[in-house]
């Protein structure tokens, strides 16, 4: 008998872990499984984008990036001068000012996967690891619950794929053939029924294959070595992020890491188009020698290199990441590049979290299927700008730089591209066009909130909670756990008027036929469990008791109709940590009619209305893909 669940994620990287965050959490029925016998430890990616560390806030954990992760606070420009000295040419912030509440960090991927484990863990899911996939059918009836049939094996390993230390394994430098060799060897196999599959397995991607989808790109022929060591150096920077290009020895990126570690990025050497670079002859001590030439005259001595690698530059992506909506492709299934940039575990994460509370909602029946096509629409075109950027910057940066009269790439040219490129970086710049989830910004929209962009994430701000006095950032209130929210401006709430306002229009949501609190609420459900209001004053706290608020901005939830004291906040100074500007951050005016911004569970912002005609406005767009439970 196939053992049956709603989602089956093949691969537990940070992709599929990701995923498997956003069903344990909201409850959906969830296998995740890897070929490999233990998770990785050390080395592979590093930075963590502001932007992915707001999404670990919205699972309540991004106090343990903040704790165990490096702040990357500086990034200093290494060029050689007009007599080929390596010479720092600029320093800039490393998180451009004002890009986030958090900044960003570097800490090694095994530990971002550790949280994430644990995260799973809270909602019952697990990784079940030595299990590989042999075959995926998708059956063409439209009845079957469980449409896609996949048969996998458990293995029982033969021995680690390499050393710990040796990323080569991972690398592109290897083909499948050389890393399937050693991983294992076949036990029991088993049949998992499933509504929907999701191929979180690598750029290697036996899902993307099995469905006959391939990456199309190019590679530019240069290779490049990565290591993780405590370096010995005399050169001043190796704790600040240091970019540089040398005169004629090649380009070297230091990223410096937690615990006094330091991740190099160092380039080697260049392949004939159609060579195959040797993995054989790829060693630490190469790297090292590769990186003392382009340092020189600094001096570098690594006694212990904890992780290495050698990798090919390239860039591939694969258009198609669904089939039939049933099979899904996320992470480095369907797009690669070269590591430098500190893209690919951060974009991964994120293709995960577009998709995961669309599968949740499908899955249980809250949602219309055809959402799931926005994540193609969303997620592919974040992957195409990723790969537009990781082109230009690894162009630039393997390129000889021009010294002199001589002929390169113009250093001017690359730092303007990477400051440029700051914001788009951190993670913050993701704006969804138009779709079935996502409305067109307009003029209107924008008069009413003038710093909120529909199609990009709720940014936070400090507010005070109207009921404790704490200041807490408004953003840590979207938490992932698959609700809509409706973010009332409330407005100055001291003024009869506008508090009768506030007042027709919050009984108009709770009450009206057309409300999608009214039609999407299942009536034995908590008023805020499909779709939570947050409401936001600018008049103080003193301007209004918290008990004068209707009951849609403070329902009682539970058996025992509990009061919640976490929905209502004012934008005023608190007692101890800032605060107050909040209306100005959001670009809505305190004194004016107020506003609703409709945000997803994905912390996008979906819309933004005016208190007349929102109930209508915002029930049609729920009615085109919100279903009666
Ligand atoms: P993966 O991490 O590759 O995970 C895929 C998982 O699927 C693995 O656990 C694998 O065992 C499993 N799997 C594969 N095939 C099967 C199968 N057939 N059956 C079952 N399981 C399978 N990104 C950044 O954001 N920032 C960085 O600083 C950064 N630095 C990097 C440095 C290096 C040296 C490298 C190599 C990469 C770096 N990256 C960086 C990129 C980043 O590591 C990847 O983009 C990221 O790991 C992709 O996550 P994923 O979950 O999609 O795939």
């Amino acid at each position: 008998m196939a053992d049956e669940c709603d989602v089956l994620i093949i691969g537990a990287g940070p992709a599929g872990l990701m995923l498997g965050c956003w069903l344990a959490r909201t409850g959906v029925k969830t296998r995740i499984i890897d070929r490999r016998a233990s998770k990785i430890t050390r080395g592979h990616a590093d930075g963590v984008q502001c932007r992915t560390i707001e999404i670990f806030q919205s699972f309540g954990m991004a106090d343990r990036i903040e704790k165990e992760g490096n702040e990357l606070a500086e990034v200093v420009f290494y060029n050689p001068d007009q007599d080929g000295n390596l010479v720092p040419t600029s320093r800039i912030p490393d998180t451009e000012p004002n890009t986030s509440r958090f900044r960003h960090r570097v800490l090694n991927q095994g530990r971002i996967e550790d949280f994430l484990i644990d995260c799973m863990k809270t909602g019952g899911l697990t990784v079940e690891r030595s299990i590989s996939p042999l075959s995926l059918e998708l059956s063409d009836s439209t009845t079957e619950n469980h449409p896609v049939t996949v048969k996998v094996q458990h293995l029982i390993p033969v021995e680690e794929a390499s050393d710990p230390s040796s990323g080569l394994y991972r690398s592109n430098i290897l083909s499948d053939e050389e890393f399937n060799r050693s991983a294992s060897k076949g036990g029991k196999i088993e049949s998992i029924k499933a509504k929907y599959v999701v191929g979180c397995d690598g750029a290697r991607s036996w899902t993307r294959n099995q469905l006959g989808f391939s990456l199309e790109g190019d590679s530019a022929n240069i290779y490049w070595g990565v290591m993780d060591a405590r370096p010995i150096t005399d050169l001043p920077d190796v704790r600040v992020k240091v970019v540089l290009h040398s005169a004629d020895s090649g380009s070297l990126l230091i990223v410096p890491r937690e615990q006094n570690l330091v991740r190099f990025y160092i380039q080697m050497g260049t392949l004939q188009p159609g060579e195959k670079l040797d993995a054989s002859a790829q060693s630490p001590e190469k790297i090292i020698e590769s990186a003392r030439k382009i340092l020189a005259p600094y001096t570098l001595e690594c006694p212990e290199v904890q992780w290495w690698s050698v990798y090919e530059i390239g860039q591939r992506l694969c258009k198609d990441v669904s089939f039939r909506n049933r099979v899904f492709l996320a992470g480095d299934a369907f797009h690669t590049h070269s590591p430098k940039g500190g893209q690919g575990m951060n974009v991964s994460m994120m293709d995960s979290y577009n998709l995961g509370w669309k599968l949740a909602a499908c899955a249980k029946g809250i949602a219309s299927p055809s959402i799931l096509d926005t994540y193609g629409g969303e997620r592919v075109e974040v992957a195409r700008e990723l790969i537009e950027f990781d082109h230009k910057v690894s162009r630039l940066f393997s390129g000889k730089p021009a010294v002199a009269e001589s002929e390169g790439v113009s250093m001017e040219e690359f730092q303007a591209l990477w400051i440029r490129m700051g914001k788009w970086t951190s993670g913050t710049a993701v704006k969804y066009d138009p779709s079935l989830v996502m409305t067109e910004s307009t003029a209107a929209k924008t008069e009413l909130a003038k710093n909120i962009i529909v199609g990009s994430h709720f940014e936070s701000h400090m507010v005070v909670c109207y009921a404790d006095a704490h200041a807490v950032q408004f953003a840590d209130r979207l938490v992932a756990d698959g609700r809509w929210r409706l973010i009332v401006f409330a407005g100055d709430l001291g003024r009869p008027n506008q508090l009768q306002r506030f007042n027709d229009f919050c009984s108009r949501l709770t009450n009206a036929h057309d409300s999608p609190i009214k039609k999407y609420t299942p009536p034995d459900a908590d008023l805020n469990s499909v779709i939570e209001v947050l409401t936001l004053t600018s008049s103080p706290r003193k301007a209004l008791s918290y008990s004068a608020f209707p009951e849609l901005a403070r329902p009682f939830v539970g058996r025992f109709r509990y009061p919640t004291y976490d929905q209502i906040f004012s934008d005023e100074l608190s007692y101890l940590d800032g605060g107050g500007e909040a209306y100005s951050g959001y670009g809505v005016d305190p004194n004016g009619p107020g506003c609703v911004v409709i945000v997803r569970p994905d912390q996008h912002v979906a819309d933004v209305l005016g208190f007349e005609g929102c109930v209508e406005k915002s029930g049609r767009f729920f009615d085109g893909f919100m279903m009666h439970v």
